[in-house]
């Protein structure tokens, strides 16, 4: 199969590559290396993502997903047969500050998409837990309103729901949207909690603990991340619009404390604190109602918080040297 994978320099998007790869599959890989993220990092992806086995079968595209022209000429060239766009501005912080970044890539990028994938087989493309804002029950289920995003992230992933929708409905464009829940794992975003705890730990300087360490997030090992993404790829919504939403979760929220506690026991020592206020864009707890994912693909995140935390500070401990 031909996959046209965006955001292939990303954490998550490095890893439904050599996923594919792995099985065979053409891989287009698609990313700007946006330098509001880590570069160097990125980089260091895509240059193991060359060394893995099926690397013959990817090709990089330093495209921006802003630039329509650009990315259609991309389609008509590569004749991608699926498409899982993950290419996007993240964090919810960072977009109460430079709300017009993620408009550009989050809103206008994700319709160029759109316009491109016409006639694709299948779009799974990133939304994200945030969607579900004020409001909703615990554990969260994909049929909740949904409409009280808490930052303007949020607010733009939703919006990509809504318009995969319309293009469900009236082109017939199949489309699957993803909604991550706080992702982690070896190769992992450095502005995250698990990434940033763990530095910390490392290099004994204070960790800004928002609110108490409270919060309750839904961590989901970024393995079990791309096997749902390549599960829900090879199966296209069937339904009159062909559209669905899907948590990817393993519905166990952990507080981040306690997520922190791990690490520390891990890494045989204990943080330093300096507590900071709770975030007002922050949901204080997300937690997934797993079972319409296990009901489309047969498939459920099945790897332990503690489990997943062993494997990353060991790879954490041998990328450094130690
Ligand atoms: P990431 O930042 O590691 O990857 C995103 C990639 O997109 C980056 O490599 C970046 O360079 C690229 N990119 C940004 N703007 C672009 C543009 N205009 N054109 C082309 N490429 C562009 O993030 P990630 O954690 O791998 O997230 C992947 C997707 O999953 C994103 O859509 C994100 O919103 C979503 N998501 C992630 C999490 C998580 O916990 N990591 C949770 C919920 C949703």
């Amino acid at each position: 199969m031909r996959v046209l994978v965006t955001g292939a320099a990303g954490f998550i998007g490095h890893y439904v590559s050599a996923r594919l790869l792995a099985r065979g599959d053409v891989v287009i890989g698609v990313d700007n290396l946006d330098p509001s993220g880590d570069v160097a990092l990125k980089r260091a992806r895509l240059a193991r993502l060359q060394g893995l086995p099926g690397a013959e079968a990817f090709t990089f595209h330093a495209v921006d997903v802003t630039d329509g022209p650009e990315l259609r000429a991309l389609f008509e060239r590569e004749r991608p047969e699926r498409v899982v766009h993950l290419a996007a501005r993240v964090g919810v912080r960072a977009a109460g500050t430079s709300p017009r970044g993620y408009l550009d890539t989050n809103v206008t990028g994700f319709f160029h998409l759109l316009e491109c994938a016409r006639g694709v087989e299948h779009l799974v493309y990133a939304s994200s837990s945030s969607v579900y804002g004020a409001g909703t029950s615990a554990p969260f289920r994909e049929d909740a309103a949904a409409d009280r995003p808490l930052s303007f992230y949020a607010a733009t992933k939703r919006a990509d729901e809504l318009m995969a929708h319309t293009y469900g409905h009236l082109q017939g464009l199949p489309t699957s949207g993803l909604r991550f829940f706080t992702v982690y794992g070896p190769w992992g975003r450095p502005d995250m909690a698990p990434m940033l705890f763990l530095r910390a730990l490392r290099e004994g300087r204070p960790i800004d603990l928002y609110g108490e360490g409270r919060m309750q997030r839904d961590f989901t090992h970024v393995d079990d991340v791309a096997e749902a993404v390549v599960r829900v790829l090879d199966r296209p919504p069937t339904g009159a619009p062909p559209y669905r939403l899907l948590n990817v979760g393993r519905g166990e929220p952990v507080t981040l404390r306690d997520f922190l506690s791990l690490l520390e026991r891990h890494l045989r020592t204990r943080a330093t604190l300096n507590p900071l206020p709770a975030q007002p864009g922050e949901l204080e707890s997300t937690w997934a109602d797993p079972s319409a994912l296990e009901r489309e693909t047969g498939f459920r995140a099945r790897i332990s918080v503690e489990d997943g935390v062993a494997r990353l500070v060991a790879w954490y401990l041998q990328q450094s040297g130690l």
